[in-house]
């Protein structure tokens, strides 16, 4: 099963400390990667939560994991990464985790249109390995490269809406 949702009550705020922060795309401030956001507090909540867009950051508002972090977790369960000695594996992973989780949305939508294409069906199936298992950084982008291709191909095939008589 692929998890979709960010449900941070079992994450340990993955996306407050492994990706940068930029100002100009959205941050109050700069962050360079692997480093906890000054905002973050120890039980892994932000401080700033109920109103990041007020607090200059509303790329944090629209951030959404798709569910990698909990993924993640559930598939490599232990010790958080603010307890972790070297946690660089772990965030490497979640980024992987969460490119995974993007192609599948976008292939799982797609889908939803066309629910018997065999190879989107294939796709998809791989994209679910991909997440509960995991894969490296090669697998990932030969994944990319598959639902890029696939989501391409779709657009002559999609039927068109029917016009108003
Ligand atoms: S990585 Fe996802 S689940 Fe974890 S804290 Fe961030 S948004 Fe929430």
């Amino acid at each position: 099963m692929i998890e979709t949702r960010a449900d941070c009550s079992r994450c340990h705020a993955l996306c407050c400390v492994v990706p940068p922060f930029d100002a100009v795309q959205g941050f109050a401030e700069d962050k360079p990667a692997h480093q906890a956001c000054r905002h973050l507090q120890a039980d892994f909540r932000c401080s700033l939560h109920e109103d990041l867009p007020g607090h200059g950051y509303p790329g944090c508002a629209a951030y959404d994991c798709l569910g990698a972090g909990p993924q993640l977790l559930r598939r490599l369960p232990g010790p958080p990464w603010s307890a972790q000695a070297d946690p660089r594996a772990l965030f490497d992973a979640f980024l992987l985790q969460r490119r995974v989780h993007a192609q599948y949305a976008l292939v799982d939508l797609a889908l939803q249109r066309l629910p018997d294409d065999a190879e989107g069906v294939a796709l998809k199936a791989r994209l679910v390995q991909a997440a509960e298992a995991g894969a490296s950084a090669i697998e990932v982008g030969l994944l990319e490269a598959a639902s890029r291709r696939w989501l391409r191909s779709l657009s002559s095939r999609w039927a068109a809406p029917p016009s108003e008589a």
